[in-house]
């Protein structure tokens, strides 16, 4: 049986990048670079003012009775002439530095009279001017492949022209449930059945995670059934179940698939919740097993599938930040298995605290809609003392929601 460490290693190990497409620019948020992008040309085009003012020539703001106001520039235009000696001409913020000039007066230190301006404190020469390609060289790597794309890299492509990108492409993700007692959310329940709820969850985790969900429905505990719906989701860049996988006389899914022909790379991990986890490869695609509380479903799929998604999307980045925080109440625990704790967090005196989110078994959905957070025991641990110094990784809200 894998330690956690080395479950989520061999999967990350085994998954395979996927290629990459092109995709318009705002389609592309989110998404992973896949090559780089190159300025076409220097970024500011041009020498430009930094602030609505005067551009003049450094040298000539102390001259006694001031300096001619000789022309206007606003933003979008290019200027009519060149800054003689002795002449300064009106500039707005973004507009093109005049021939001669080398320096901007900022407007609100200047003193205007009769078509004459007299600066009131010194300039030195490039002062609130903008040069040419100070920002970005033409040719110059804008945007390295394995960048992910966001508002600030939106805004470099706009300004580059760019209209569209290769990224790398969307994993699609075969979801698959299993189980005699599921129907349909909406659908009537008889007694005994209940509503399938892992395939919407898995279905939102997939697509937060930036895959695209493909749902195969509810797969019966039976051979037929599942062979046939398996086989299907085996087409897809990653296949994901849950239920099936544990040790009772209906759990046939890890038998079905390796009657097509899948190799298992293990089954079970030392995890507390979602044990009896099952990973997979079909040729080169993964294939997920998860058990089937809803909450060590979701669980297993953060920690495991999660990863490997990003990884095959091409993200460097694939596991979630670990933020210390104080377990307020402890826990009681032995050592051996790496647990997954749903807590609640607050900061108090600038330091984050844990506090449990309610009970702790692996059926309770209500404790993790509770919770702000995941707390990883490491599995050499041993009970954890009240305030003891656990590790957390945030759910909800961003980080810096933390940092007050
Ligand atoms: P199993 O691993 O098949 O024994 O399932 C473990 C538990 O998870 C049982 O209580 C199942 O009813 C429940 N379960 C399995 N699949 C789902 C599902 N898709 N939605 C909600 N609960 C499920
Ligand atoms: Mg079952």
């Amino acid at each position: 049986m894998p330690s956690f460490q080395e479950a989520r290693r061999i999967i990350l190990e085994s998954v395979s990048p996927l290629g990459a497409e092109i995709v318009p620019a705002l389609e592309a948020v989110g998404r992973v670079l896949a090559e780089d992008v190159r300025a076409p040309f220097d970024l500011p085009r041009w020498d430009n003012s930094a602030m609505d003012g005067f551009a003049l020539r450094a040298q000539d703001a102390d001259r006694p009775g001031g300096l001619r106001v000789s022309g206007y520039v606003p933003a979008g235009t290019t200027p009519a002439g060149a800054v003689a000696e002795g002449t300064a001409v009106r500039v707005l913020t973004g507009a093109p530095i005049p021939p001669g000039a080398d320096a901007v007066v900022p407007v609100e230190h200047t003193e205007e009279q009769g078509g004459t301006v007299r600066p009131l404190r010194p300039i030195g020469a490039g002062q609130n001017v903008r040069r040419r390609g100070e920002d970005i060289r033409a040719g110059e790597v804008v945007l390295a492949a394995g960048t992910v794309l966001g508002p600030a890299e939106l805004s470099a492509l706009a300004s580059c022209s760019r209209l569209a990108v290769p990224v790398v492409r969307r994993a699609r993700v075969a979801i698959l449930s299993t189980g005699d007692e599921l129907v349909e959310p909406g659908a009537p329940l008889a007694p005994g059945l209940i509503h399938d709820s892992n395939a919407w969850a898995l279905a939102a985790a997939v697509r937060q995670a930036g895959g695209v969900p493909a749902a195969l429905g509810i797969a019966r505990d039976d051979r037929e059934a599942l062979r046939r719906l398996l086989r299907e989701g085996l087409a897809a860049d990653a296949l994901v179940t849950s239920a099936g996988v544990s040790v009772g006389d209906r759990d046939l899914v890890r038998e079905v698939l390796e009657e097509l022909g899948v190799r298992q790379l293990f089954w079970k991990i030392d995890i507390k919740p979602g044990r009896p986890t099952a990973f997979a490869l079909a040729g080169r695609t993964p294939v997920f097993s998860l058990p089937g509380n809803p909450v060590a479903t979701l669980l297993t799929f953060d920690q495991l599938v999660r990863p490997a998604l990003l990884r095959a999307m091409g993200h460097e980045r694939v596991l979630r930040p670990l933020v210390p925080a104080a377990l307020r109440d402890g826990l009681r625990r032995k050592p051996g298995r790496v647990e997954f704790v749903r807590v609640r967090l607050e900061r108090s005196a600038g330091a984050l605290v844990a506090t449990s989110a309610g009970d702790q078994a692996t059926g309770m959905l209500g404790t993790l809609l509770r919770a702000d957070g995941i707390v990883v025991v490491p599995a050499d641990r041993g009970t954890i003392e009240p305030g003891g110094a656990v590790e957390v990784q945030v759910l909800r809200g961003e980080l810096e929601r933390w940092d007050a």
